[in-house]
């Protein structure tokens, strides 16, 4: 079986991560079903490059081999500055409906964290990906659309608390009953394809009540009608935290949380402190999904790193386990074991590259492509 994966290699150190994913990839896959099945790796053009020489960030044929394909893997890419696309990654979620943001978080062994029980993270977060704050509907200070938009509400609304309305920008946050029941009934799938019991609903719903505090009833009325089965039998419970209180107790008790489901803007920030508590970004991954359709982008978490860009130090992990997710999308569940098993043995020993091998005792800092020939020994072996 021969499997065509559109990707974008990304800017800054995104060519580095692409290449060590696609090598360690395709040594697992050998390894793994001797030779009958194997990746057909496309490239498609985003970012700088793409800019320079098609004048788009984001040409229509990467779209298009992204729907054709119905799955694809990207490294990072630069923000454009001005003008045009705010983020081609929010771009890509929007255009493609990629209505999940799926951030699976657990420890390796060997890998250092703030926290003294990094062991008992093991979470997986849905945050919504299309609506929310992160929709772009607000409007920049002293514009005449501010001005508009402030007396319609003023006016014709009747909203009298809005403090300096001279100086004030505007946004809009919209929360729909559509947008969250999807994104919470893929979360409900998950943990019960996954044998995972526990689905929570976080939210600001004590302050925002239409909004965030929609998304949480609405949450426990879907589970009600379509899951009342599973809720009976105790294969499912649906619980729900307030989101401040949740990052406190996502560090003091993280074994009560298996899989969360919550709104943009509180998953964004969510995700990424469950990172750091198990190593940060570098090794964090990341989809998008729209489970309707099944079309998936995985993608690293971090940004382009410009910085270290080209000197091969980058850690390409994140990207690489973005790389496995999407092995396990496709159902290649013994690759995917292949590479989480040298992962751990190569942590295990202090072989990583020097952002996580400097922090562990008995860390040996390995270059980027130093790193990933380990890797592929360790698989081979
Ligand atoms: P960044 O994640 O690129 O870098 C932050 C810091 O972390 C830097 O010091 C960098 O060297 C380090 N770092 C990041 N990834 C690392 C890795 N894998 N290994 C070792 N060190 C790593 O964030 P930034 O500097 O805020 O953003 C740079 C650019 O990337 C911006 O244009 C931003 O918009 C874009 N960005 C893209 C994505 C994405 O494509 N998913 C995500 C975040 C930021």
């Amino acid at each position: 079986m021969k499997q065509t994966i559109p990707f974008i290699k990304g800017d800054g150190v995104g060519p580095e991560v692409t290449a060590s994913m696609q090598a360690i990839l395709d040594a697992a896959i050998a390894k793994a079903y001797n030779g009958e099945r194997s990746i057909d790796w496309l490239e498609v053009p985003a970012g700088g490059e793409a800019y320079e020489k098609y004048g788009s960030y984001m040409p229509d044929q990467t779209v298009e081999a992204f729907r054709k394909y119905n799955i694809g893997i990207k490294g990072p890419l630069m923000t454009p500055v001005g003008g045009g696309i705010r983020s081609l990654n929010v771009y890509l979620r929007q255009t493609l409906d990629l209505f999940v943001c799926l951030r699976p978080v657990r420890w390796f062994k060997g890998i250092e964290s703030p926290v003294k029980h990094p062991e008992a993270v093991d979470m997986v977060v849905f945050r919504e990906n299309t609506e929310d704050i992160y929709a772009g509907i607000e409007w920049e200070s002293g514009t005449p659309e501010a001005k508009k938009f402030y007396d319609f509400i003023s006016q014709e609304m009747g909203v009298k608390k809005v403090r300096f309305p001279e100086t004030s920008a505007f946004g809009v946050k919209p929360v729909s009953k559509e947008g969250s029941e999807r994104l919470i009934r893929a979360a409900i799938e998950y943990a019960l394809a996954h044998g995972r019991k526990t689905v929570t609903l976080v939210h600001k719903g004590n302050i925002m009540k239409f909004t965030e505090g929609g998304f949480k009833k609405w949450g426990y009325e879907l589970a009600q009608r379509e899951y009342a089965k599973e809720l009976e039998s105790g294969h499912l419970e649906i619980n729900d935290c307030i989101c401040d209180a949740f990052l406190q107790n996502a560090l003091l008790k993280p074994q009560a949380y298996s899989v969360v489901a919550t709104l943009n803007l509180n998953g964004d920030y969510v995700s990424d402190m469950l990172a750091a508590q198990v190593g940060g970004i570098g090794i964090s991954p990341g989809a998008n999904i729209n489970y309707a359709t099944g079309m998936a982008i995985f993608e690293a978490t971090h940004g382009t790193a410009p910085d270290i860009a080209g000197k091969n130090i980058v850690n390409p992990c994140s990207n690489l386990l973005s790389g496995v997710m999407m092995l396990e999308h496709l159902g290649w569940d013994e690759a995917a074991a292949l590479i989480y098993k040298a992962l751990e043995d190569s942590f295990a020993e202090g072989c990583a590259t020097a952002d996580l091998a400097r922090l562990m005792e008995n860390g040996k800092p390995m270059g980027t492509k130093e790193f990933t020939s380990h890797i592929i020994n360790l698989i081979k072996a």
